[in-house]
């Protein structure tokens, strides 16, 4: 697949999603805290670039931002240390998983609610900080603030993430992970602006449009 020339890196050959990795937040759902990490795949065709819209596929009623921190992979991850998943870490950006949420609930894969074209906007990437924990991400609707949380509130740390990811598939470089979402999930209408940043290092502002 080609390029998409406006993304911020490369396209990765995989975006490896984790969910329910805040407590408040699988609470907010009516659901448990996993006891392991709860990992899904978005298509790299989901990204777009900050400014471009998120199209609301006519499938779906009701379609939620998450705001989420995504790293990406710098060198090959297989059946990695948490110590040599923190050190692979290339770069965070601010990104969006864009969810239909009726669809997750009405699929029992997540592959249609989760994948539909637009639904990954991601922001710029900067280097890591040298503690993943540090990172925060904020969600804002319409200059709103509807999330705000601390990395070091996930259920499972990012190296622990990347690790155990790790233990399933290879984490090539230019993969991006994405850490899950905090509470305060909400939907998305057509007027919408919504921004996701991972405060001090990168931030992705998009419009919100119905398809066509
Ligand atoms: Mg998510």
């Amino acid at each position: 697949m080609p390029d998409t020339p406006s993304l911020p890196f490369p396209r990765p050959s995989k975006i490896v999603c984790v969910g329910r990795n805040y407590a408040e937040h699988a609470k907010e759902l009516g659901n448990e805290v996993p006891k392991e990490p709860l990992i899904f795949l978005k298509p790299p065709s989901s990204l777009i670039a900050a400014g471009q819209p998120i199209v609301l596929p006519a499938m779906s009623k009701q379609i939620e931002y998450e705001g989420e921190i995504g790293v990406l992979i710098g060198k090959p991850l297989r059946h990695a240390t948490a110590a040599d998943a923190a050190a692979a870490v290339s770069g965070v950006l601010a990104a969006n998983d864009v969810t239909a949420r009726d669809l997750q609930r009405s699929d029992s894969q997540w592959t249609r609610a989760k994948g539909f074209d637009t639904f990954c906007p991601v922001g710029a990437p900067k280097a890591p900080p040298a503690d993943l924990g540090t990172l925060s991400v904020v969600t804002r609707v319409n200059g709103q603030e509807r999330q705000q949380a601390s990395a070091s509130l996930m259920v499972f740390t990012i190296p622990a993430l990347l690790a155990y990811i790790s233990n399933v598939m290879t984490l090539e470089p230019g993969d991006l992970v994405l850490t899950g979402t905090p509470a305060g999930v909400g939907t998305l209408a057509p007027g919408d602006e919504v921004e996701i940043e991972v405060p001090g290092f990168s931030r992705v502002r998009n419009p919100v449009r119905m398809h066509s």
